[in-house]
């Protein structure tokens, strides 16, 4: 089986390192035009001169998906040069990991801004470009296995916007469905990323090592012997939702997290 995306275009939020930037490789090595997009042209700048010496076609942009309008310029940019838009993937997201009861108004907002409302904007901006367009195309969004059920060990409001893109992505699957738009998820488990790194900071605050912090939490979280997943792992799962091997997959969230949750 092999995953052919010539002549497609992509854009990738959220897409300036980590699982973003696997995405974006990936895709692009299936041969898709990729725009990159992240908060500062800085970030995405640097993911766009990585691909562009391995010889891929890649351009980078600057959203801040909480804000529609941004969201949708990066669209409408990717439409103007290739007059295509086939591949969506809203990857953007942070993590905060104040406990349920102290978790501040400003830091849940931001959760539901950038999580959910980025996925959201990305889902809504995205299906209305391809209905205009007449492509059947792919959208996938990214939440995670905290997304499944609440763990007692912090993720709260985390978890909460993660589930939160569950449910809009089976609420945008059913509003591509009629156009053979197909939107689905991806819950990854545990990738030690920038993002992962700021969580292990936590531990090392409070005392803990590293490195036996990392260990434990793959130990807590996850089934699968074989531990740790990488950035790519998850990267293969959403070009397999992007490409035609899922044309008849949608509404879905696929868990990609060594058995952390498996409902
Ligand atoms: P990461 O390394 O922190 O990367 C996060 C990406 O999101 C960066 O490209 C960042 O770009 C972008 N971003 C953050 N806020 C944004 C905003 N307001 N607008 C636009 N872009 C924004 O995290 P990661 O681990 O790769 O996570 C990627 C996704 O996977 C997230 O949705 C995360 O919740 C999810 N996830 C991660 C794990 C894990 O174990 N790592 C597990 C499950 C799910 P800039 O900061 O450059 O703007």
């Amino acid at each position: 089986m092999t995953i052919d995306f010539k002549g497609k275009t992509a854009v990738i939020f959220g897409a300036s390192r980590g699982i973003g930037e696997a995405i974006a490789t990936t895709i692009a090595q299936c041969g898709a035009k990729v725009y990159v997009a992240a908060r500062s042209e800085k970030s995405s700048g640097q993911v766009k001169e990585k691909l562009e010496s391995l010889g891929y076609e890649v351009e980078a942009c600057v959203a801040d998906v909480s804000d529609y309008e941004q969201v949708d310029a990066v669209l409408c940019r990717a439409i103007e040069d290739t007059g295509r838009l086939d591949i969506v993937v809203n990857n953007a997201g942070i993590v905060c990991l104040s406990s349920f009861l102290d978790a501040t108004q400003e830091e849940i907002h931001g959760l539901i801004n950038i999580n959910l409302m980025g996925a959201n904007n990305g889902c809504q901006a995205a299906i209305k470009h391809m209905i205009d367009l007449g492509i059947e195309g792919k959208i996938v969004n990214t939440s995670s296995f905290v997304g499944r059920h609440a763990l007692e060990a912090g993720f709260s409001h985390y978890g909460m916007t993660k589930a939160g893109v569950i449910y809009l992505t089976q609420a945008a699957a059913y509003a591509g469905a009629p156009h053979n738009i197909n939107v689905n998820a991806v819950c990854p488990g545990i990738i030690r990323s920038a993002m992962w790194e700021s969580i292990l900071d936590s531990y090392v605050e409070s005392g803990l090592d590293r490195e036996e912090s990392w260990k434990e939490s793959l130990k807590t979280f996850i089934p699968l012997a074989r531990g740790d997943q990488k950035a790519e792992d998850i990267a293969n799962a959403v070009a397999f939702l992007c490409s035609e091997y899922a044309d008849h997959i949608t509404g879905q969230s696929l868990n990609v997290d060594g058995g952390a949750a498996m409902n």
